[in-house]
């Protein structure tokens, strides 16, 4: 209670340098995460790859299998339909009349066929066995590859994980403090414009004349109240609350020559 009483009685100019600070904090923390932030990602689909990968090579031997398998049984078929072609060639000795002639040479011809049909459809699962072994060798190297990808993403991350993790506690520490410090409607305030704006920005300084945060131009009249410090002051396009960049602490390189330089445009320009 003490400490809220004591934030709101707080100067703006106070109010405003610790809100900055807290920025300052916050960005440095959003950097970390972002350090680590397309990692953890990019484990995950690693991960979801080689599991993907790893069914497909499981299909393709199953395939193998299953052909092998065709192959043997047919030969089976063959064997069958040769040993019946020897058999009606002995028999065929000792016909007695052309109707059991023409009925064994019948049987001969379609056993015959019969071999002939097994044969090719055993080509055809031999080159379908060539096709699928070609694809379980690509399979198996894309699995190599990622593979070694994982392993250097997943050390890459365990590495900057251990190294930013004591760094981004160290900081979640300072901010903790330091909220303590703010009013709390300004925080609530603050967080709220925050958490709204893609670049994390709550709070920003003026720069050429313009917003920090949204770049608009920012009236003369508005950037005098902002150098005034006497009340917070947001910028009329982006709601982010604007601070004097000599109070962030910030140097402006107001480069000596930027002024006259846009004078001579303008002039030039009319
Ligand atoms: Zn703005």
């Amino acid at each position: 209670m003490a400490i809220k009483k004591e934030t709101a009685e707080m100067p703006v100019e106070q109010k405003l340098k610790n809100l900055y600070q807290l920025q300052t904090l916050l960005t440095e923390i959003d950097r970390l995460k972002a350090l680590r932030g397309e990692l953890p990602q990019e484990v995950e689909d690693l991960d979801a790859e080689i599991e993907g990968l790893t069914t497909r090579l499981g299909h393709f031997n199953e395939d193998v299998e299953r052909l092998n398998a065709d192959i043997t049984a047919k030969q089976g078929k063959i064997a069958e339909a040769q040993a019946a072609i020897e058999r009606y060639k002995e028999q065929i000795n000792d016909v007695k009349n052309n109707r059991e002639y023409d009925m064994l040479s019948k049987e001969i011809e379609f056993q015959t066929l019969e071999v002939e049909l097994q044969n090719k459809r055993i080509g055809e699962a031999t080159r379908t066995i060539e096709a699928k072994k070609a694809d379980i060798e690509n399979c198996k190297a894309a699995l190599e590859e990622r593979r070694a990808d994982l392993d250097v993403k997943k050390s890459e991350l365990e590495e900057i994980t251990a190294e930013t993790k004591a760094e981004e506690e160290k900081l979640r520490e300072k901010a903790k403090n330091l909220e303590l410090a703010i009013e709390p409607r300004l925080l609530t305030a603050f967080k709220r414009i925050r958490n709204n704006s893609r670049n994390g920005l709550g709070i920003v300084y003026v720069e050429r004349d313009a917003c920090g945060g949204c770049f608009n131009k920012i009236p003369p009249q508005r950037q005098l109240d902002i150098r005034m410090r006497k009340k917070i002051i947001v910028c009329e396009y982006c709601g982010r609350i604007m601070i004097d960049p000599d109070l962030a602490g910030v140097k402006i390189e107001k480069a000596a020559d930027e002024k006259p330089k846009r004078r001579i445009r303008k002039t030039a320009a009319k």
